[in-house]
């Protein structure tokens, strides 16, 4: 089914969802099971399935040269996605990024999602490789995610990308994107950031996932901006609680986001046993006003971590 006839169908109620990393390679299904397993007592419509990209590792050689090679730690997106969808009977959505990707490669993985009856996607365009400052698309790749969105609607519409194909049998795709309450890090401001965003949206997207964020008073900012730019579909918050307090920093630095100054200082103030239970209490209260705003949905980043998700949830 696809996503935003689950946001239709629940009729204003707050669904809950999860994202999960596809394991370490070397890795099994079983720690995926173990995640989602207790949580599908919340009964989550869909779950989330990340895409990692190559990094590079220096080997160091007999000669004492290091040889860089690029691996990619954590494949299987669209087996976990198929997977999940077998386990559970519900709906698993891979990531898919401009990055790494040329638009055949792109149109060849969205083939054998759509013959494996995987029908939602989350369009993004990824980062920066390891090493590099800045986005470097491949050469016949996707630029931006607004590009790869357009590439998906228009297989939605038949088209494909060998022109002789003339009557191409069209998919039918559910398109996320992703959204940022306090604007993505590369973007000059949260204006310019919105226009891009409704690019996304004509181009053919249907809902929005946000980047996580502490303070709700900038996700309500964020959906009132979205509103006056004229982006009318459902806006999903992203949420992630703090449970050590080495991510007061590693947490803007990775996420180009602000933590509130009450959260802060509450978290100076509290010993390393107690920060868990202070980042539960703090996303409680957050999914609270939320859920009485009228979002769709709470998306939790679980980052492999049950108990703490499970805590959040059957308080809410
Ligand atoms: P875009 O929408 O392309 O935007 C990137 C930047 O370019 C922004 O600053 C935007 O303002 C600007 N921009 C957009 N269009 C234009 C244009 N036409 N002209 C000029 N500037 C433009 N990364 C992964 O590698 N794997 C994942 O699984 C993954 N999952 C994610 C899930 C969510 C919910 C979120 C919020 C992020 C996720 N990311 C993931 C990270 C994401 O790939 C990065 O944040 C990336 O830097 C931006 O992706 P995007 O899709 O938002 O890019």
């Amino acid at each position: 089914m696809k996503i935003i006839d689950y946001f239709d169908k629940a009729k204003g109620q707050t669904l809950v969802s999860f994202e999960v990393l596809p394991p370490l390679k070397g890795g099994s299904m079983a720690d995926i099971f173990q995640t989602l397993d207790p949580l599908m007592e919340f009964k989550p419509p869909f779950i989330d399935v990340t895409y990692h990209r190559e990094e590079y590792v220096y080997n160091k050689r007999p000669s004492g040269y290091y040889e860089k090679t690029a691996i990619r730690k954590r494949p299987g997106t669209v087996g976990i996605c198929a997977s999940i969808m077998h386990r559970y009977g519900i709906d698993a959505i891979p990531h898919l990024i401009c990055g790494g990707f040329s638009i055949e490669e792109t149109e060849n993985a969205l083939i054998d999602l759509n013959f494996l009856g995987i029908n939602n996607v989350l369009a993004l365009r990824g980062d920066a490789r390891q090493f590099e400052d800045k986005f470097i698309p491949e050469p016949d790749g996707h630029k931006f995610a607004v590009d790869l969105v357009k590439q998906i609607n228009d297989m939605n519409h038949g088209i494909y990308l060998d022109s002789n194909i003339e009557k191409g049998t069209p998919t039918d795709f559910c398109i996320g994107v992703a959204g940022y309450p306090e604007k993505h890090f590369e973007s000059p401001n949260l204006a310019t950031d919105i226009e891009y965003l409704k690019q996304k949206i004509d181009a053919g997207a249907s809902y929005i996932v946000t980047q996580m964020f502490f303070d709700n008073a900038n996700f309500f900012r964020f959906r009132d901006a979205c509103e006056k730019a004229g982006i009318n579909v459902p806006i999903v918050p992203g949420l992630k609680p703090i449970t050590k307090k080495y991510q007061l920093n590693s947490i803007p630095r990775k996420f180009f986001i602000n933590l509130p100054e009450d959260l802060v200082s509450e978290l100076h103030k509290t010993e390393e046993k107690d920060i868990k239970k202070l980042g539960i209490e703090w996303c409680i209260n957050q999914c609270k006003e939320l859920k009485a705003s009228g979002v769709p949905c709470l998306h939790f980043y679980t980052m492999g971590d049950v108990d703490t998700t499970y805590k959040i949830i059957e308080k809410i």
